[in-house]
């Protein structure tokens, strides 16, 4: 799990330069806009925060989804990065993609760890027994 907190990171440094360019947009015009332009920007404002926060946070839900997805699939961890990577610029059409290709087969416990592993594999990804 602490293996996802870089990923958060990338994620959240990512959601700056497009929070910044919502903050410029509403004040550009400021100086020649009526009362009513200005609450109807506020509201435009508004909508697009909420609109990225949502994506924000379900895009973090996705990434750490995926990420023990394929952990479980025994993905690679540079095929993972990719993978996390391509999720945080696509958000659920990386999501979709990602569960089209990924190495298809039921998820079980391990017996060893208890983590879910792939029932196909021989070695467990976690444990590695
Ligand atoms: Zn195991």
């Amino acid at each position: 799990m602490k293996r996802i907190i870089p990923f958060v990171f990338a994620l959240l440094l990512l959601s700056l330069p497009i929070m910044a360019l919502a903050q410029n947009y509403s004040y550009k015009y400021e100086g020649d806009i009526t009362p009513d332009q200005s609450a109807q920007q506020e509201r435009v404002r508004a909508l697009v925060i909420s609109f990225f926060s949502i994506y924000i946070v379900t895009g973090i839900m996705i990434c750490v989804w995926v990420y023990k997805d394929a952990e479980a699939r025994a993905i690679e961890d540079a095929a993972t990065a990719m993978w996390i990577i391509l999720v945080i610029f696509t958000w659920i059409i990386g999501l979709l993609v990602y569960i089209a290709v990924r190495p298809s087969g039921n998820l079980v416990s391990c017996q060893e760890c208890g983590k879910k592993r792939l029932s196909a594999i021989a070695k467990c990804p976690h444990c590695g027994r």
